[in-house]
């Protein structure tokens, strides 16, 4: 489905993002691997990515960071020869009330999981424009759509990536570079297993599939949205929440 083609997926040593980078792998595509945290875990996901038989290569940097963002580009594209598909996922979440939330928990979450897919989409415009076509996939959330008491900040950011998801897509369509983004809910990753037994019963109070999803929901979304499959489609954000926000 995705033979020859160079993707790059940021924050993809684990979660959401590492089920992405191994899904794409086995369609075929060379898979760069963002990461920030642990070199170990980036490497692991390395290694799964090239026994399918495709290339890879891990990549340091924050994605928040302009310069990061350009020389993690520049990399990439050196290592592959060329960059087709983009996957914005990096993200983290400082969760507060808003009477108790510090500036700079907003700022960080506002920075990694706005300006990050910012940074990254301007850093490999030019490259998908020189090449006449690529794809953006941008990683947001049901609650950026339905808003959630606790996380304004990352639900503002989560909604912002929405918006520049649409922006973006019509400022690219005319190059053939097409930007959508995927709004999942309730995924089981490090990120959520920090939740209590009564919040994920809570949750699941509210998902008419009666289940929290996997990484892989998300991911087989993202391969399609980077496939031929979905030539016709841009500017979309399609949720993957069991039902969660209709
Ligand atoms: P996770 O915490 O397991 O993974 C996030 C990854 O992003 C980590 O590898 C982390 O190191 C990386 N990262 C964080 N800041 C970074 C930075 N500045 N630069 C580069 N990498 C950075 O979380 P996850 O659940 O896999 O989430 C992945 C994405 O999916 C996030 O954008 C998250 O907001 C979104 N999401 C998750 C859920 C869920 O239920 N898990 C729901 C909706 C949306």
């Amino acid at each position: 489905m995705l033979e020859g083609k160079n993707a790059l997926v940021t924050g993809a040593s684990r979660g959401i993002g590492r089920a992405i980078a191994l899904e794409l792998a086995r369609q075929g595509a060379n898979v760069a691997v963002n990461f920030a945290g642990s070199e170990d875990k980036a490497q692991a996901v390395v290694e799964e990515i090239e026994q399918l038989g495709v290339q890879s290569v891990k990549v340091q940097a924050n994605v928040a960071d302009e310069n990061d963002a350009k020389t993690m580009v520049k990399e990439v594209v050196s290592q592959f020869g060329g960059l087709d598909i983009l996957v914005n996922n990096a993200g983290i979440n400082r969760d507060n009330l808003l009477m108790r939330m510090k500036e700079d928990e907003f700022d960080q979450v506002i920075d990694t999981n706005l300006k990050g897919v910012f940074q990254c989409t301007k850093a490999v415009s030019r490259q998908m424009m020189k090449q006449k076509g690529g794809r953006i996939i941008n990683v947001s959330s049901v609650v950026g759509v339905s808003g959630n008491a606790g996380q304004a900040n990352y639900t503002a950011a989560k909604a912002g990536v929405i918006g520049l998801t649409k922006s973006t897509a019509k400022e690219f369509a005319s190059r053939n570079i097409l930007v959508n983004a995927v709004a999942p809910g309730f995924i089981e990753t490090d990120m959520t297993d920090a939740l209590t037994d009564e919040q994920k019963d809570g949750m699941l109070s509210v998902i008419p599939l009666e289940k929290l999803g996997k990484p892989e929901d998300v991911a087989r979304v993202v391969r399609f949205l980077a496939s031929d499959d979905a030539n016709y489609i841009t500017g979309q954000t399609i949720n993957i929440d069991g039902g969660m926000v209709m």
